[in-house]
């Protein structure tokens, strides 16, 4: 469960950016060869669009955008059909609350936390205007985890959708996703988790979590920005409306009316991103080589090494769980120092971390901060990326006078 003793060779960027340590991979994760070499072939040896030509180049794009779903569907043990390519976490949300939503009314309930990233609050804040149901938030206990007892209660008849953060970018924290999603299927719920950040660190298996909907992002995975993967149980795509409409996700148009594909593609309108999902499905295939228990296990040991060194730091308060399942995001304020000061200090050493909300606004209202500043670790990070935060830190705090 060791990960390739070789494996920064496969990050060019890490040398071209010329850093002392990147520690924002929650941000977006490096690239390696791969999945660079899978989208220039694409560019380079059969650029065409997919679904329409009647010719050998576009056929072959067809063939290689198509066998990503599968790529896709071993990554998540789904199988093809239940793959929705998309732009990404964010508009794998919006895809939701938008079509989803439109089933839901007044009296109805969609269950969130208080730990969401915007992505899954603000399509859901939209939709709840527009079509009259509520939304209920499941509130964080004093340990930044989820309050399991106050989710019993918030979920109940009326919920129809529950709407979690696998694994919180801002703390940390892996919420208990089977617990919720048997919480969400007892009362006739559909559960949807926002894989953003854990399907970077951990194996992901749709058919064990019974989630009904998944999303996460290419760029978060080692593959390119721009796309992403919305997974959903095949019975209940059918029945869902498309979000978007237009070229290529039709089955008949007449100037009046029109009827749909079937899905998944019903929800693919438009040209897709052909070269991103050949670079995800590549970025997919890389992370599968490495294998994801090596992946997490990885993960596992950098966390502890840094939440060790951090908490060791006079005047440093880790904002996240210190024990427990979480991932390597590890959120942190320094006494004295505002995090984007702290973020630009670092920087001047090297060392690129993410200071701010972290686009979760109303969890850091919730604990009284501004913000934050993290660390967040890919597989190319190593105990000495922490060991340069560490001496960074320290270099800030002097020029603090902190
Ligand atoms: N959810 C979480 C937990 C995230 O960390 C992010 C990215 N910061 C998103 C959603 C949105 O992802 P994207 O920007 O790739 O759409």
């Amino acid at each position: 469960m060791k990960l390739p003793a070789d494996i920064l060779k496969d990050f060019p960027s890490l040398h071209a950016m010329g850093m002392r340590a990147y520690l924002d991979s929650a941000a977006s994760s490096l690239t390696p060869v791969s999945v660079i070499e899978a989208m220039d072939d694409y560019y380079g040896n059969f650029r065409a669009n997919v679904h329409r030509g009647m010719y050998a180049t576009s056929a072959k794009a067809t063939e290689r955008y198509e066998a990503v779903r599968s790529v896709a569907a071993k990554f998540l043990n789904a199988s093809a059909g239940e793959i929705v390519f998309t732009n990404g976490t964010t508009d794998a949300l919006n895809l939701l609350a938008s079509s989803l939503g439109r089933a839901f009314g007044p009296g109805d309930e969609v269950v969130l936390t208080e730990m969401e990233h915007h992505a899954n609050l603000v399509p859901w804040q939209e939709a709840a205007k527009r079509h009259g149901f509520a939304l209920k938030c499941i509130p964080l206990t004093p340990d930044f985890t989820l309050d399991m007892g106050a989710a019993r209660a918030v979920i109940t008849p009326k919920t129809k959708a529950v709407s979690v953060v696998h694994a919180s970018n801002a703390l940390g924290t892996v919420n208990p996703a089977k617990e919720l999603a048997a919480l969400a299927h007892a009362v006739g719920a559909v559960i949807i988790l926002d894989a953003a950040q854990s399907a970077a660190h951990m194996k992901l298996d749709v058919r064990d979590l019974d989630c009904d909907f998944l999303a996460f992002s290419a760029h978060k995975t080692y593959g390119p920005t721009g796309v992403g993967v919305l997974y959903g149980k095949k019975a209940l795509l059918e029945k869902m409306e498309p979000a978007r409409y237009g070229g290529d996700m039709i089955r008949e148009v007449k100037l009046e009316s029109s009827t749909w594909n079937e899905s998944p593609w019903k929800f693919e309108a438009g040209t897709p991103n052909v070269a991103g999902v050949i670079g995800l499905g590549a970025a997919l295939d890389y992370l599968m080589g490495i294998g994801m228990d090596a992946v997490a296990s990885h993960d596992a040991s950098l966390t502890k090494y840094a939440l060790e060194k951090l908490s060791a730091i006079p005047g440093l308060k880790i904002v996240g769980p210190t024990a427990g399942e979480r991932i390597g995001a590890i959120s942190f304020e320094v006494e004295g120092a505002h995090p984007h000061d702290l973020a630009t200090l670092l920087d001047r050493e090297g060392v690129a971390i993410r200071g701010g909300h972290h686009c979760a606004m109303p969890l850091m209202t919730k604990l009284g901060l501004v913000g934050t500043c993290r660390a967040s670790f890919g597989i190319y990070n190593e105990e000495k990326d922490v060991d340069a935060l560490v001496e960074a830190i320290a270099k800030a705090k002097a020029v603090l006078k902190i």
